[in-house]
This record gives C-alpha cells, sequence and structure tokens, in this order.
C-alpha cells in the first residue's frame, strides 16, 4: 500500500510500504477512505517530537471502513465505517476505567500514553491502519455523517471541547475568549456554547481566520496584532476580565496573552502544544486565584459530539477548506503548512 512516511526532520514521502496485518485479536484492520493533516503533524516533521521514528507512517485522524477484525472484537463488523480516535483506549485499564483514555495503559506502545497512531505506532494517513482495541478505539459512523464531518470528530472536536471548554470550566453566562482562531481554536468556539457560554470572543493575528470565527459561533473578535487588543479584550466583559481564556496556539506569547486577560477566580485552559518553556507569573497570578489547565485529549467524548454533528448542531464539515485525493498528500501539506496564505483549516485527503 501507499503511506505517507517520516524520514527524519524535515523528510517525508508518498511511498509504497507492506500492508499492516492484525497483532492481537483486539485489533482491527481499517481501510481509511478520509483522513487529514495536524499541526502535531507539522510539529513532528520539525523534529520536535523524538519519540516517532524515521519510517513511521504519520497521522492519527482518519474515517475508513473495516476489513479485517481480529477474533477478539465484539462490537464491529467488517465493511462498518468508522471514525478513528486519535486516541486508542482499551477501555478496562486503571485510566480508562477513569475516563483517562489519554493515559490507557494497554500495552499497545507500552507507554501509558493513549496517543499512538502516527507517533508510536503506524498512522492514518495511509491506505490501511491497524487500529488496537478497536472496539473501544473506532465509532461507527451513521450513514448521514460524511467523511468531512466524521474526520473532524478524531480529534479537533474533542480536542477543543475536552481540552478547552470542559478543562476550562466553562458555565452558563461566562464570557469565555479564544487565543488563536485554528482548527483546534474554532473546535473551541465551536463547543463553549455547549456550556451556556454567552459571549465568545475569538483573537487572533489573521483577520480570515476572525471572519471564520464568527461562522463558528464567536460573538465578537479582536485583532491580536493591535496596540490595544487588551482593552478591547476588557471592553467586552465587565472590564474586570473574561472568565474562562483559552489558548490554543502553543506559543510563549499567547500563553501570556491567556494570563492578562483572565479575571480573578478564572480559568486558563491551555490548548496548544508547546515546543518551548513559558514564563508562568506566580507572583502575580497565585493572587488572582486562577485555575490553570492542561491536557491530551481523552475523546471520551466523541460520541457525544458525534450526535451533535449527526443532527445538524455543530457544522464540522466547515472546517474542510481544502480536498485533496491521496495521489496529491505532498501538495495537502504544503497548503496546510502555508495556512496563512492558503486560509486552509483542516485539509481533507481522500482515497
Ligand atoms: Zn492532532
Ligand atoms: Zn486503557
Amino acid at each position: 500500500m501507499k503511506a505517507l512516511v517520516y524520514g527524519g526532520p524535515g523528510q517525508k514521502s508518498w511511498t509504497d510500504v507492506p500492508d499492516p496485518t492484525l497483532h492481537s485479536p483486539t485489533d482491527a484492520i481499517v481501510r481509511v477512505d478520509t483522513t487529514t493533516i495536524c499541526g502535531t503533524d507539522l510539529h513532528i516533521l520539525k523534529g520536535d517530537v523524538p519519540a516517532v521514528a524515521v519510517g513511521r507512517i504519520l497521522g492519527h485522524e482518519g474515517v475508513g471502513t473495516i476489513t479485517e477484525v481480529g477474533s477478539a472484537v465484539s462490537n464491529l463488523k467488517v465493511g462498518d465505517r468508522v471514525i478513528i480516535s486519535c486516541i486508542k483506549s482499551c477501555g478496562h485499564c486503571g485510566n480508562c476505567s477513569n475516563g483517562l483514555y489519554s493515559h490507557c495503559l494497554g500495552d499497545e506502545g507500552a507507554s501509558g500514553i493513549g496517543w499512538v497512531f502516527g507517533h508510536l505506532i503506524d498512522g492514518t494517513q495511509a491506505e490501511f491502519v491497524r487500529v488496537p482495541y478497536a472496539d473501544n478505539s473506532l465509532h461507527k459512523l451513521p450513514e448521514d455523517v460524511s467523511d468531512d464531518q466524521g474526520v473532524m470528530l478524531s480529534d479537533i472536536l474533542p480536542t477543543g471541547f475536552e481540552i478547552g471548554v470542559q478543562y476550562g470550566r466553562v458555565k452558563p453566562g461566562d464570557v469565555v475568549a479564544v487565543i488563536g482562531a485554528g482548527p483546534v481554536g474554532l473546535a473551541a468556539i465551536a463547543t463553549a456554547g455547549l456550556y451556556g457560554a454567552a459571549n465568545i470572543i475569538a483573537i487572533d493575528l489573521d483577520e480570515n481566520r476572525l471572519e471564520r470565527a464568527r461562522d463558528f459561533g464567536a460573538t465578537d473578535t479582536v485583532v491580536s496584532g493591535a496596540a490595544d487588543w487588551k482593552e478591547q479584550v476588557l471592553a467586552l466583559t465587565d472590564g474586570a476580565g473574561v472568565d474562562v481564556a483559552i489558548e490554543a496556539v502553543g506559543i510563549p506569547a499567547t500563553f501570556t496573552m491567556a494570563t492578562e486577560i483572565v479575571r480573578p477566580g478564572g480559568n486558563i485552559a491551555n490548548v496548544g502544544v508547546h515546543g518551548q518553556p513559558v514564563d508562568l507569573h506566580l507572583e502575580n497570578l497565585w493572587i488572582q486565584n486562577i485555575n490553570i489547565s492542561m491536557g491530551l485529549v481523552n475523546a471520551n467524548t466523541t460520541k457525544m459530539l458525534l450526535k451533535l454533528v449527526a443532527s445538524k448542531k455543530l457544522q464540522a464539515e466547515k472546517l474542510a477548506t481544502h480536498h485533496f485525493t491521496f495521489d496529491q498528500f505532498l501538495e495537502a501539506y504544503d497548503t496546510f503548512s502555508r495556512a496563512a496564505e492558503t486560509k486552509a483549516l483542516k485539509v481533507v485527503i481522500t482515497r
């Protein structure tokens, strides 16, 4: 089969590799019908994630059709159309029992981490993928949910909702600011209303992305390049700051921004993947009673979010801005890596 293979920092190829096979009775093999590229894949290609070995097939998002199941897979069968969760979970280890799928202790990858695809085992940017713990790591797709919609449920929507909105403890009436209106920031914006946010302020350097943020439910937008960006945000609150500041970029400057606009007693939910340390001014923040959260998605809300996508309460398909076929994989990477110019949110790649 063909797959997108990591060749070391700065190197990738769409090339021939052996087809995956079942390793364990709980595995399934899925023919990938649709996949996409994540900012995390670009981090890997920069060499920021040394755990990714040369030769690894990248990708942790996808929708596909089951072609083979192990003898212990009980809820799924050949021919089922499924969402591949970016997090594998055995469903019964100590962490899975507590809903902490992100730290599933099942031995696949042997590291106590749920994110294995395109990281510790071969991923979804391929014609076929082996999925461990298939019963719990795959979600059957109803017929009326498209591939474009389904693929946003692998990672983006659960990440924005769980790590942004839930960890940020959004509650009815809150003013929520989302710093960074890329795909995950937009997913947080799209789901903040589920917990009753009264106002959602999107903050970004890119005016095009702010325009898109309004499509997903932002009530206000602030251009972060403006000298008075902070005053603009505070003016959209009672003057004391936002109840929840969601950081969805992953650089020190945007984390600091979150600390500057949150009100006393408020929450900072860090969603961005950081590649370097941030300044954390505990000497100022402690007296403000600020809660700071962060994490890797558990994807334990995927089934719930799927229902909202199916009932058209969440417009997942609007995140798909560009479409490619598998033989255009390198072009898809190029478009996604130049998102500011190409206005790409998610690039969708289909077989
Ligand atoms: Zn991702
Ligand atoms: Zn587990």
